[in-house]
């Protein structure tokens, strides 16, 4: 398909390819839909193997933006920048400040953050060049690591799940298969812990199975996660888990976890839901990082607000079952209705963001 083409079929407003030799600079910055405010969401630095991969990720990933924002609830559109780079050896201040340079002269349109291969540091050197970035470390008056408040979240989807499933929502000897135990997942299973939930983990990368092991987990190999006999399965690593080959090995009645893009297609979001397993939706659930975001935009970080809306993604998954089970349809599809209704109700009352 033509990129124009397909950016008309998926509303997409804007797509801008910037260069800058001196500092051997090719970026490309997707805004996606700016009805609900500025189109936020983080630039990834990626060794991509050509524009047109490139342009397709900047796309895909700034629509996604849209939809996480407008089911949060948050007054944001979707972005998303890329930076064709490798993090680990091309990655240099003069090549960052010139792509902040670059989200300048969108006036305010996209405000950029942290994603892979970019950090906090960065977000200070693009700070020196625009106004227009959020995702700024603590000890400098910014809303730090967002893995805390995307821990939260998922906690409380989960929750909503829970209770959807077994008639409470408390979590106390409920067994979680959690695949994958990075930032996310640490902070996510310290809330488990709390509620006395099992915990079953595994990871690729051997720190992180000491860690687990430190704070008394089981830990399994990768490919025994997904028969793990567990109440809930918690992918939290990589996206496109949940296929036609893993499924049929799930002993569990809920799949909730922070990673993105969970479902390898949406008939496997079909196939849960005729099986009876409840899917918190990645999106849905793995909010916090941009509600934890948002609070820097407006007001000042406050990290209580920032925990009071993370909270707030029970609710939310209550809705997106209930959708579901009102148009009896899977909970994937309950939360992109969500989207966009809201976008579909503000889009009737309020003209396309303009930086005033
Ligand atoms: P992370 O890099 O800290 O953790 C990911 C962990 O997954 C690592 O420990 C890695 O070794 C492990 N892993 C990779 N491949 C694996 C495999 N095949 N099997 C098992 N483990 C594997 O990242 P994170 O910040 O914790 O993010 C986790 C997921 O949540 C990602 O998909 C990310 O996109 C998503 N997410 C993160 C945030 C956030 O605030 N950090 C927000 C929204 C979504």
């Amino acid at each position: 398909m033509e990129i124009l083409e397909q950016m008309g079929s998926e509303g997409h407003e804007q797509l801008v390819m910037v260069s800058d030799v001196g500092s051997k600079l090719k970026a490309i910055i997707a805004i996606h839909d700016t009805t609900l405010g500025p189109a936020c969401g983080g630039t990834r630095i990626w060794p991509y193997k050509s524009e047109q991969e490139a342009i397709w990720d900047a796309l895909r990933l700034s629509r996604a933006m849209t939809y996480k924002s407008a089911a949060a609830d948050l007054p944001l559109g979707g972005g998303k920048g890329v930076i064709i780079a490798d993090s680990h050896t091309q990655k240099t201040e003069a090549l960052v400040r010139a792509y902040g340079r670059f989200v300048d002269t969108l006036g305010g349109r996209y405000l950029t953050t942290t994603d892979v291969g970019s950090n906090g540091r960065d977000m200070e050197y693009i700070k020196q060049e625009t106004d227009y970035v959020v995702g700024l470390p603590v000890t400098v008056g910014g809303s730090g690591d967002t893995s805390i408040m995307t821990g939260l979240g998922i906690y409380m989807g989960m929750k909503a799940c829970a209770k959807e499933v077994w008639g409470s929502d408390s979590l106390q000897g409920k067994t979680v298969a959690v695949q994958g135990f990075g930032k996310v997942a640490t902070h996510m299973a310290h809330h488990l812990m709390k509620e006395d939930a099992t915990l079953v983990v595994t990871d690729v990368f051997d720190g992180a199975l000491d860690r687990a092991r430190d704070m008394g987990l089981k830990v399994v190999g990768p490919d025994e996660i997904y028969g793990v006999d567990c109440d809930i399965f918690a992918p939290c690593a990589l996206g496109g888990v949940i296929s036609p080959e893993t499924i049929p090995h799930l002993k569990c009645k809920v799949v909730a976890g922070g990673a993105n893009n969970q479902l390898l297609s949406d008939g496997d979001g079909e196939t849960l839901h005729r099986m009876g397993i409840v899917y918190g939706p990645d999106y849905i659930l793995n909010c916090g990082g941009i509600i934890n975001v948002e609070s820097e935009i407006y007001g000042g970080y406050n990290a209580d607000r920032a925990r009071d809306k993370t909270e707030r993604v029970y609710e939310i998954m209550e809705k997106v079952i209930s959708i579901s089970q009102g148009q009896g349809i899977p909970t994937a599809k309950a939360a992109d209705y969500l989207a966009e209704e809201r976008l579909k109700s503000v889009r009737g009352i309020r003209p396309v963001y303009r930086k005033d």
